[in-house]
């Protein structure tokens, strides 16, 4: 629609929407059959799977409609994947390289590597940007990690998530 912005090398399915003043960066793939509502910003490198659906309003009700002023935002970092058939609740951000299992719902924000799985998501596991589990539980490892598929290595981020530790 008017006003959207879509980066170069993206990848968009078939049945694909993507609403006026959606931003989108370079090199995302998006599946087929999902909706990208206003109010929703997509960092480079993103991997949206089949049929995720992200919401751009938390109390929707037909008898009180709303401007396009009250669309929440909702902000997908860098590298960071959606799992198939997950819903990305409004007003939160995914992390970078953050990893979004399957047919989760997403009501918080996510932090940056974390894999969450459920619903509501929950924290289970942290990634590397590779797409490696690098450590399970709901808290990032306390020393430096090292994926064991490649040689990146990460450590704690002040945000409460995982930032790499070899760049
Ligand atoms: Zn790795």
């Amino acid at each position: 629609m008017a006003g959207a912005v879509v980066g170069e090398r993206c990848v968009l399915g078939q049945g694909c929407f993507v609403a006026a003043r959606v931003r989108i960066g370079s090199g995302c793939r998006i599946q087929n059959h999902v909706s990208l509502y206003e109010g929703l910003v997509l960092g480079s490198d993103v991997f949206v799977g089949p049929c995720a659906v992200f919401t751009n309003v938390s109390r929707p009700r037909v008898r009180f409609p709303r401007n396009r002023s009250q669309y929440e935002q909702t902000v997908v970092h860098d590298g960071a994947t959606i799992g198939a058939n997950c819903t990305i609740v409004c007003g939160h951000t995914i992390g970078e390289a953050a990893f979004v299992a399957a047919g989760a719902v997403v009501t918080r924000d996510v932090p940056s590597r974390a894999l969450v799985a459920g619903a509501p998501a929950r924290v289970i596991g942290w990634v590397c940007d590779c797409g490696a589990t690098i450590a399970k539980g709901a808290e990032p490892p306390q020393g430096p990690t090292a994926c064991p598929d490649c040689a990146r290595s990460y450590r704690r981020a002040s945000s409460g998530g995982m930032e790499r530790a070899d760049s």
